[in-house]
C-alpha cells in the first residue's frame, strides 16, 4: 500500500477524496495542496447566498477547521508548479519538492475569458472566493451591471444583482438563456421572471470587445457601443489541465483523460472532479462534467480505486441552480429531440422529461424536488414509457418507476 498520497486541489473533489481515503482505512501521509489561502470552501453559494449576504464566509467551509487535524490531513496552501512523474515529486511554486507514492489531480476549472481579454478592476469573473468578495462588494442600488453570457452563473448573478437593486442587463450570444442547461420551456419560465425583476435580457448579442478603466467599462458588439459600471463574464469554465499537460499526461475533450477508475495515462497519477475527462454513461465516450454532485461522487469513487477497489464510476449528471424563488434541477441530458412537460409552465412546479426516440435520457424540475429520486431512476434506467403516461401529471412519477421493477 502507498505510504504517501498528495491531492492537488482543495475543492469539493479534493476534500471528498481525502475523506474517503481515511474512511477506507488509508493511514499514511495525506496532503491536500491548495493554492488558495482560505480553508477549503464550497463554490455554489458564491453566486447565490454568499453574494446576496445571506451566508458569511465561515458558513462556506466544506469542513470545520478542526476536521483536518482530526483526520490527519495536512493542508498546504501552496501552488503546485510542476509535476515530475519519474521522480514521483511535485515542484512547489514557492520552492521545495514534495514526494508522493500516489497523486490525485483535483485542480478544478477556471473561468473562461474572451480571446485577447485584459483584466480590469471593473471586469469580473466568478470562480473563487476572492472573485465573489469583489462581486458582493459592487452590489449597490443603481449600479449598472452587464453580464456577458446567460448561462447558469450569469443568470444566478443576474438574479442576485437584480434583488440588490442593480440595473442588470444580460448579453447572450445564443437564442435563449441557460441553453446548455435546460429545455426551452424552462428557459422561458426563468426569462419571464428575470424580466419581471427588471433584468434586461438581450439574446443573439455578439460581444466584440470589452475595455475597462477605473471609472467604467465600454462594451462593443452587434453594432452598438454600451457604457456600463461593471461587467461580469459568465462565459463558462475551462478545466485546469496545465500541470498535467506540461507533464505529458494525456488530455482529451478539454480535460485530463482518465479511465473508469480515475487513472490518468501516467502510472500512480489519478484525476477527478471538474478537471477530469472520464468514460461517461453514453457508451463510455469521454466526457467532462462541471457540477458539485459529480465532483464529490467521482472523487469518492477514485479515492477507493487508489486503494485498490476495482468498481468503475457510474455517476449520473445532476445539477441545480437557484434564481429568485426558483430551484431548478437537471439530471442526465439537459435537452433532447422530444421534451415532455408535466405541470403548467405558467404556474406552480413543473417537470420536463427528455426523450431520444422512446428512451428517457434526461429530466428537469422547477420547484419540484419531490420528483428528484424518481427521475434519477428513470434516467438511469433509460426507461421507455408511453408518452401519455409520462405527460399525465395525475400519475405520480414514483408510481411510474414502480412499473420498471
Ligand atoms: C460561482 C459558482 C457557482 C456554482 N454553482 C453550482 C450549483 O449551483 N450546482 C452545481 O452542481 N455546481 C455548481 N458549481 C460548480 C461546482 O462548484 C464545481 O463543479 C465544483 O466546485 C468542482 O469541484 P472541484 O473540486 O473539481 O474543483 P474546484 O472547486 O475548482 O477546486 C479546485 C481547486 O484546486 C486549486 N488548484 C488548481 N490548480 C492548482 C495548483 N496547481 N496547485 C494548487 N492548487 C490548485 C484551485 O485553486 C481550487 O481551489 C458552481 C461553480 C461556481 C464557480
Amino acid at each position: 500500500m502507498a505510504d504517501s498520497i498528495i491531492i492537488i486541489g482543495g475543492g469539493v473533489a479534493g476534500v471528498s477524496a481525502a475523506e474517503e481515503l481515511r474512511k477506507c482505512g488509508f493511514n499514511g501521509n495525506l496532503t491536500i495542496l491548495n493554492e488558495e489561502r482560505e480553508l477549503p470552501y464550497d463554490r455554489p453559494p458564491l453566486s447565490k447566498s454568499y453574494a446576496s449576504g445571506v451566508l458569511d464566509e465561515e458558513e462556506l467551509l466544506l469542513r470545520p477547521p478542526e476536521w483536518y487535524e482530526d483526520h490527519k490531513v495536512r493542508l498546504c496552501h501552496e501552488r503546485a508548479a510542476r509535476l515530475l512523474p519519474h521522480h514521483r515529486s511535485i515542484e512547489l511554486a514557492g520552492g521545495g519538492l514534495l514526494r508522493y507514492d500516489l497523486l490525485l489531480l483535483a485542480t478544478g476549472a477556471r473561468a473562461r475569458t474572451p480571446a485577447g481579454f485584459e483584466s480590469s478592476s471593473r471586469i469580473l469573473t466568478l470562480r473563487n472566493l476572492a472573485d465573489a468578495r469583489r462581486f458582493r462588494a459592487l452590489l449597490h442600488h443603481g449600479q449598472r451591471l452587464h453580464l456577458v453570457g446567460g448561462g447558469v452563473i450569469g443568470m444566478e448573478c443576474a438574479a442576485t444583482a437584480a434583488l440588490a437593486g442593480c440595473q442588470v442587463t444580460v448579453l447572450e450570444a445564443g437564442e435563449r438563456i441557460m441553453e446548455r442547461f435546460v429545455p426551452p420551456v424552462i428557459s422561458d419560465v426563468l426569462a419571464t421572471t428575470h424580466r419581471r425583476n427588471a433584468v434586461t435580457i438581450r439574446e443573439r448579442f455578439r460581444v466584440g470587445s470589452i475595455a475597462g478603466n477605473e471609472s467604467g467599462v465600454v462594451i462593443t458588439g452587434s453594432g452598438e457601443v454600451i457604457e456600463t459600471d461593471w461587467v461580469l463574464l459568465g462565459m463558462g469554465a475551462k478545466a485546469e489541465i496545465g500541470l498535467a499537460q506540461a507533464a505529458g499526461i494525456a488530455i482529451e475533450v478539454g480535460g485530463i483523460k482518465v479511465d473508469g477508475e480515475g487513472r490518468t495515462s501516467e502510472p500512480g497519477i489519478f484525476a477527478t472532479g471538474d478537471c477530469a475527462a472520464f468514460p461517461g454513461p453514453d457508451g463510455g465516450k469521454l466526457i467532462r462534467w462541471e457540477n458539485w454532485t459529480h465532483a464529490r461522487d467521482h472523487a469518492r469513487s477514485v479515492a477507493r480505486a487508489m486503494l485498490g477497489d476495482t468498481c468503475s464510476y457510474n455517476g449520473i449528471c445532476w445539477v441545480w441552480s437557484n434564481q429568485y424563488d426558483f430551484n431548478v434541477q437537471v439530471t442526465g441530458q439537459s435537452n433532447a429531440e422530444t421534451v415532455l412537460l408535466r405541470g403548467d409552465q405558467h404556474q406552480g412546479p413543473l417537470t420536463t422529461l427528455h426523450l431520444e426516440g422512446n428512451r428517457i435520457v434526461g429530466a428537469a424540475t422547477v420547484n419540484n424536488p419531490h420528483d428528484k429520486r424518481a427521475l434519477h431512476q428513470l434516467v438511469r434506467a433509460r426507461a421507455t414509457i408511453s408518452r401519455e403516461i409520462l405527460e399525465d401529471s395525475s400519475i405520480p412519477l414514483s408510481e411510474i418507476v414502480r412499473t420498471l421493477q
